[in-house]
């Protein structure tokens, strides 16, 4: 499979984007099973050789790609007939591609809810705009590359076949963690994220598991992805929501992960801290990822007083409804859970963040100084390429804090231990991630 990408010059966008899918191609499995995979890039006014511009190379070294060697290739007839995918930056490329005879190979790349948008062109302008196409063009080449399983432009050979369904997954880590777990284990398999319409959830999911392959299930599909499954694990009973999923004997069972992955992150931040057996929790976030965190909480007897907070009090009020109903009378008694209007004046021992904020890299979930005191211990599940805004916060005030990657790591090691009945190889998912930034 030959990709090639397209912009004016050959020298800002689509070497940064040569650049990227590089990267990811390993990321998403593409080379497994025998794939070939050529990337590259051209202009369609390119002076053939000229080396990429200062502002792309800057912004591709920030996140340690090199673009040094590049020499612009004018696109050409030839390279269209050699290609499969013509990927483009703008319509006025496309328009020379189809001239060119690209037919169906041309196309835009999408952003994050699928449109097709041009990329925006830095030429000649601030770093920051440099900066700015190159995290455009991380998303949208992500985006295209997660798609090329499901297009059929590469084959997932006659291993296994895993996948992350949701949407949008084109950012997911899961690929590049299990695919380099599959590689270090040996395994005849591959990783690919697949976006996936809640309409298709559960034939994809029961198709792929039945094939012999499993999976996991992220935002949106989670709950719905319970009812596609003939075997439920207790704690997708209880959360209502599946992560994993895999076929025994031509029955599929699902799994939910983030209760391990969170139970497991738990125990690593409050190991050495003296703090009471059953400390007193504040959890933040009423929404799918809360739910796995207070069946931990109250099926491990991790916590004495949890009090949970959702900036929609009725969600965490029928949570609260939810668990004193799911949960087993022994399990429940010597714990308090209750929806609280407000988290101002709580003194916890420590806080979990389970709600999206601090995603996109700001924001705060709540005040840390508005508690009484500070907690000893704060779980952020948010996660990102940069230290969380929270956990930044937390470890200016002197607390103990972890972000979401930990829980991440080991929510994919249970998940690997559902579909093949051992442990990954040690170590090996959490060097596959990306470093984050401080
Ligand atoms: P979700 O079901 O969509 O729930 C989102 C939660 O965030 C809700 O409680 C929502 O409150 C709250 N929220 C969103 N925007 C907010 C804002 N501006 N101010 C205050 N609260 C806000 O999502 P989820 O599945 O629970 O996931 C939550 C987070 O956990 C995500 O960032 C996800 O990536 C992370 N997560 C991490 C892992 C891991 O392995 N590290 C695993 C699972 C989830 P409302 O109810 O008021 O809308």
């Amino acid at each position: 499979m030959t990709i090639t990408f397209v912009c004016t010059g050959n020298t800002c966008r689509s070497p940064m984007a040569e650049a990227v899918a590089r990267r990811l191609v390993d990321v998403h499995g593409l080379r497994e099973h025998g794939n070939r995979v050529v990337v590259r890039s051209a202009g369609v006014a390119a002076l053939p050789g000229s080396p990429a511009s200062l502002g792309a190379r800057r912004a591709t070294a920030a996140a340690d790609l090199r673009l040094d060697a590049h020499r612009s290739l004018r696109l050409t007839e030839r390279l269209i007939a050699e290609s499969d995918v013509i990927a483009c930056m703008g319509r006025g490329h496309a328009a020379v591609a189809l001239e060119m005879e690209g037919g169906a190979k041309v196309r835009l790349l999408r952003d994050e809810e699928g449109r097709e948008l041009e990329v925006a062109d830095p030429f000649g302008g601030r770093q920051e705009e440099y900066d700015r196409t190159f995290r455009e063009l991380e998303v949208r080449v992500g985006g295209l590359l997660a798609g090329l399983f499901t297009e059929g432009f590469a084959r997932p050979g006659k291993g296994a076949s895993y996948v992350v369904l949701g949407n949008p997954v084109a950012h997911s880590l899961s690929p590049a963690i299990h695919n380099a777990a599959f590689r270090r284990a040996g395994r005849r398999a591959v990783y690919w994220a697949r976006p996936t319409r809640s309409a298709e959830c559960g034939t994809v999911l029961r198709a792929v598991a039945l094939a012999g392959g499993g999976g996991n299930v992220t935002v949106p599909l989670k709950e719905e992805a319970v009812a596609s499954l003939e075997i439920a694990s207790r704690a997708v009973a209880a959360t209502g929501a599946c992560n994993t999923f895999w076929a025994e004997d031509g029955v599929v069972h699902g799994d939910n992960t983030d209760v391990e992955g969170f139970l497991g992150t738990w125990r690593g931040a409050l190991e050495g801290l003296r703090l009471p057996a059953a400390p007193d929790v504040l959890v933040v976030g009423a929404g799918g990822a809360a739910r796995a965190v207070l069946y931990a909480l109250l099926n491990f007897g991790l916590a004495k007083r949890i009090d949970l907070w959702n900036r929609t009090s009725g969600r965490a009020q029928r949570l609260v409804e939810h668990f004193a109903r799911v949960t087993p009378p022994d399990r429940l008694s010597g714990h308090r859970l209750r929806a609280v209007d407000s988290w101002e004046g709580a003194a916890p021992d420590v806080v979990v963040n389970a709600t999206s904020v601090g995603i996109d890299g700001e924001g705060l979930p709540l005040d840390l100084h508005g508690l009484a005191s500070p907690p000893r211990v704060l779980i952020d599940l948010v996660y990102g390429k940069e230290t969380t805004p929270l956990v930044r916060k937390a470890l200016a005030l002197g607390i103990s804090a972890r972000d979401g990657r930990e829980m991440l790591v080991r929510q994919a090691e249970a998940s690997y231990r559902c579909w093949f009945g051992e442990d990954p190889p040690a170590g090996v998912m959490s060097a596959a991630l990306p470093q984050t930034r401080h």
